[in-house]
């Protein structure tokens, strides 16, 4: 009976009524139908409390999260997103937190124009698994494996914020507003759809940029020379009293879900226009060469001892790459 209430709260909360919707939430199955000439993309992601989100993180948050980290693979794969499904796991019945979470996740839902068609709902230990879809024009897709030695190696946005709010949390400093980067990643769909044309390579940075940038390298079976100083920060962290720090959690702190793309050096020009037209910074950190491996140097060329990678699951040791 709960389930079905559940089923009936979310229907409600749903705004997005999409024509490509043949059959949503109420079957045995949702039917869609797919625009001629794009391929369909897919992924999913799962969120475990305790291990993606510290406990007491509101639902609103968690809503939020758990659609944004799914919208930001299809971003960085260059997906237009359409359809998503939603399997909660819920330790008990809580109308109150299902409301919040519902607010969280259809606000986002709704600023993306994504339908959620349909999803499971059981009991036990608080996981939510959202499963995203999304359109590419056949043949545009960025792939992780396109990088060549010369291009350029950018980044959107800033890096390494989310890490530091994390810090913050574990170490008990009350955080001053309810939004911030580590509960409320921006999925970058509109950079994702515009890089179809210009990038060569694209990872949504989600385990730290070592970590996601030593994924392009393996893909393309290349290297990569990055510049510490370059690596985009907040405010926040430039003001902060640990410069070496924050510059660590830029290069080591997952959660930030911006966009990390190569691209040869002729899309310069249509790299700064996108980031004037779409409001969004968009920083050369690096370049990609031919010898395997990812060296990190200062301004003055000295290179960077790494001792930490990003987060990997089910690693006790971190990953260090580059040495
Ligand atoms: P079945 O037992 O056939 O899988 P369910 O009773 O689990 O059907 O679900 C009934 C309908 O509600 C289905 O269309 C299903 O996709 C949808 N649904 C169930 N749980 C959720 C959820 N958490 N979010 C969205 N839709 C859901
Ligand atoms: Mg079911």
């Amino acid at each position: 009976m709960a389930e079905f209430k559940l089923i009936d709260r979310f229907r409600q909360r749903n705004k997005v009524q999409r024509k490509d919707v043949l059959q949503g939430i109420g079957d045995d199955c949702a039917r869609v139908e797919m625009p001629q000439g794009y391929e369909l993309a897919i992924t999913s992601d799962t969120l475990c409390e305790g291990v993606h989100f510290p406990q007491g993180t509101s639902a609103h948050a968690i809503g939020y999260k758990a659609l944004a980290v799914n919208l930001s693979d299809l971003a960085a794969m260059g997906a237009q997103p359409s359809w998503v499904t939603l399997a909660l796991t819920l330790p008990q019945h809580n109308a109150r937190w299902l409301d919040d979470f519902a607010e969280g996740f259809f606000t986002l839902a709704e600023r993306h124009n994504v339908q959620l068609i349909g999803g499971d709902t059981t009991q036990g230990p608080l996981s939510i698994t959202v499963q995203a879809h999304g359109f590419i024009p056949a043949g545009k897709a960025i792939t992780r494996s396109g990088a060549k030695p010369g291009d350029y190696i950018c980044v959107t946005g800033t890096l390494g914020q989310a890490g530091l709010e994390l810090l913050k949390l574990n170490g008990g400093i009350q955080r001053k507003t309810p939004y911030n980067r580590l509960n409320y990643p921006e999925p970058r769909i509109e950079a994702g759809i515009a890089l179809r044309e210009i990038a060569s390579a694209a990872i949504d940075v989600s385990d730290g940029l070592i970590a996601d940038l030593g994924h392009i390298l393996d893909a393309g079976q290349v290297g990569a020379r990055v510049v510490l100083e370059e690596l985009p920060l907040s405010v926040t962290m430039m003001q902060d009293q640990d410069p070496a720090k924050m510059l660590e959690l830029a290069l080591t702190a997952g959660d930030d879900y911006e966009i990390c793309f190569t691209m040869a050096e002729e899309h310069i020009d249509a790299a700064n226009d996108l980031q004037k037209e779409l409001n969004l910074p968009i920083k050369h950190i690096g370049n990609i060469e031919e010898a395997p491996g990812l060296r990190i140097h200062r301004k003055e060329g000295v290179p960077l001892e790494i001792s930490s990678g990003g987060y990997e699951h089910f690693s006790e040791k971190k990953n260090a790459r580059g040495k």
